[in-house]
């Protein structure tokens, strides 16, 4: 038996589900990516604790996912286990008056209208952003001048042995599009998220103007994985792509959007390389009409 069928096998005694070549084009936002050797989603601690200890131990990479929705994965798919979080990591609580208390698989949907039905503000900025909490707690999403950081106050983690630990404050190291697990390869159980009282209405007025915003702008009708390029300094991705006369450029089903060029759309069996490919010419044509070097927002994985 090689070590992927003994962490299969092992996956499924700690309660587990275990899909094998599972495609990943069913597991991200742009529908694109090939097969995984192992998605495997866990539902408890102790199960993760086991899995990362036995993972570690066969040399077998483990790559977390939230909902696929800031991911490109190749053609030839990922080696090794994704790792898919539900069950108890899908818990959101309130741990007192204005903290709650976030499991990593909750979609941040979840969690903004968790934060509403209590009357909390301050995660109304997430509200549309199509990730789950652990997600966005990685990449401190943010939108219209908000971000992850500004709630953001501890997050526990399994390490790649299996030990659960927590980060606190700035430990966290939140910047732009950036976390210290950016960098540290643990996977993210649970999120502290500080919140304020605030009206019920208030918080519903706003989260429905930002709604409205993002559908006015975004091309949510198409497959994508959100702005493929992080903001340059003092400048806007989607503005230098469009002034370089790039929106509706195509390579194979990839197609910079005719709606936001900041997006990369997924016209119909766009393949991995086909995007990456639409990424290096708009790289490319951007830097030399503009002399910007854009940089990705969106994670390649395989
Ligand atoms: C239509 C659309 C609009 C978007 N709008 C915005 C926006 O306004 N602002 C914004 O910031 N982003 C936006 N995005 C991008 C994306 O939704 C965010 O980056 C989101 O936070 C990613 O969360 P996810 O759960 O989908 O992460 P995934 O895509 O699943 O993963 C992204 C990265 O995080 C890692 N990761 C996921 N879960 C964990 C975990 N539990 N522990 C450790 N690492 C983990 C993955 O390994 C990967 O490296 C948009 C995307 C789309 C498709």
């Amino acid at each position: 038996m090689n070590q992927i069928d003994q962490l299969a096998q092992a996956a499924e005694q700690f309660g587990c589900k275990v899909c094998r070549d599972e495609p990943m084009s069913l597991h991200t936002t742009f529908k694109i990516g090939g097969p995984a050797d192992l998605l495997i989603t866990v539902y408890t601690k102790e199960a993760i604790k086991e899995l990362y200890r036995l993972a570690s131990e066969l040399f077998v990479p483990l790559l977390p996912i939230g909902n696929g929705s800031n991911m490109l994965v190749s053609d030839s798919g990922i080696r090794g286990a994704v790792v898919a979080l539900d069950g108890d990591f899908r818990q959101i609580t309130l741990a007192e008056p204005n903290v709650v208390e976030c499991g990593a698989g909750a979609t941040l949907a979840d969690a903004c209208l968790f934060a509403k039905v209590n009357s909390l503000t301050g995660l109304e900025f997430a509200w549309g952003i199509p990730g789950a909490a652990g997600g966005a707690a990685f990449m401190n999403a943010g939108a219209y001048n908000c971000e992850m950081k500004s709630v953001l106050t501890a997050c526990t983690h399994v390490t790649k042995s299996g030990e659960i630990s927590t980060l606190t404050g700035n430990e966290l190291q939140l910047g732009y599009r950036h976390s210290a697990y950016t960098d540290n390869g643990c996977t993210i159980l649970s999120l502290t998220l500080q919140l304020q009282k605030g009206s019920k209405e208030l918080i519903t007025a706003s989260m429905d103007d930002l709604f409205n915003r993002r559908k006015s702008k975004q091309p949510l009708e198409l497959p994508s994985a959100g702005s493929v390029f992080k903001r340059p300094e003092g400048n806007f991705a989607g503005t230098l792509i469009e002034q370089c006369g790039l929106k509706g450029r195509t390579v194979g089903g990839a197609m910079v959007s005719q709606k936001h060029a900041g997006f990369i759309v997924n016209i119909g069996g766009a393949t991995c390389n086909d995007v990456l490919n639409l990424i290096d010419i708009i790289k490319n044509t951007v830097y030399q009409q503009t002399n910007v070097a854009l940089e990705c927002e969106v994670k390649t994985f395989g």
